[in-house]
């Protein structure tokens, strides 16, 4: 158990070492059980969860990306940048519950106050799972791909349907197989006209 109680000391996280394809559906159960979607915003879901958001000062050296201070269950803090644009805060955030449903969660005695503090220098471990679990939570599989579908592979469109950058989406279309925008074999080849503007 990483998370001890009463020490004054936080607590180095553990990655949970679950394959893949499991830190995926732990966050697509996720975003279900707390009914997450584009018109939930991941913000509500953070209060139900007894998380409060916090932006970081913008002159704050350690303030370019996000962390996750918990306190005890149901009590924790996300902190992200300030300067940064919606799309990518949405991220942030989904990164930050991935950290505290695949990091805390399952490492804490519910009736200690364990606390529990991840930044960006943790281990990289545990900065991949969080990022899979924040590519499921706000890009599930199935959505995604009749988005992707409905859209003709065009990311920017897809991107704007779950409100992250099309950096994030590009990624998630990767991770399914997907060939986005000018990278599509078939479609491009018979017309230009299928290659969406920049
Ligand atoms: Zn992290």
């Amino acid at each position: 158990m990483p998370v001890r109680r009463g020490s004054g000391q936080m607590a180095k996280p553990k990655p949970t070492k679950l394959p893949r394809e499991k830190i995926l559906s732990i966050a697509e159960k996720a975003a279900a059980a707390f009914s997450y979607s584009v018109d939930y915003d991941i913000e509500r879901v953070v209060q139900d969860l007894g998380g409060r958001i916090h932006l970081n000062d913008f002159w704050d050296n350690a303030a370019k990306t996000g962390s996750l201070t918990v306190h005890g269950l149901r009590n924790f803090e996300i902190f992200v940048p300030s300067h940064t644009t919606h799309e990518r805060d949405q991220f942030t955030i989904a990164h930050e519950l991935g950290h505290y449903i695949l990091h805390y969660l399952p490492n804490v005695d519910p009736r200690a106050e364990a606390e529990l503090q991840i930044d960006r220098y943790g281990d990289s471990a545990i900065e991949a799972e969080a990022n899979l679990f924040a590519y499921a939570f706000l890009m599930p599989e199935i959505l995604f791909r009749e988005a992707y579908t409905r859209f003709e592979g065009n990311l920017s469109a897809v991107a704007s349907t779950f409100r992250v950058s099309e950096v994030a989406a590009r990624m998630r279309a990767k991770m399914l197989g997907l060939h986005g925008d000018g990278e599509r074999k078939p479609k491009a080849a018979r017309s230009a006209a299928n290659i969406p503007a920049a």
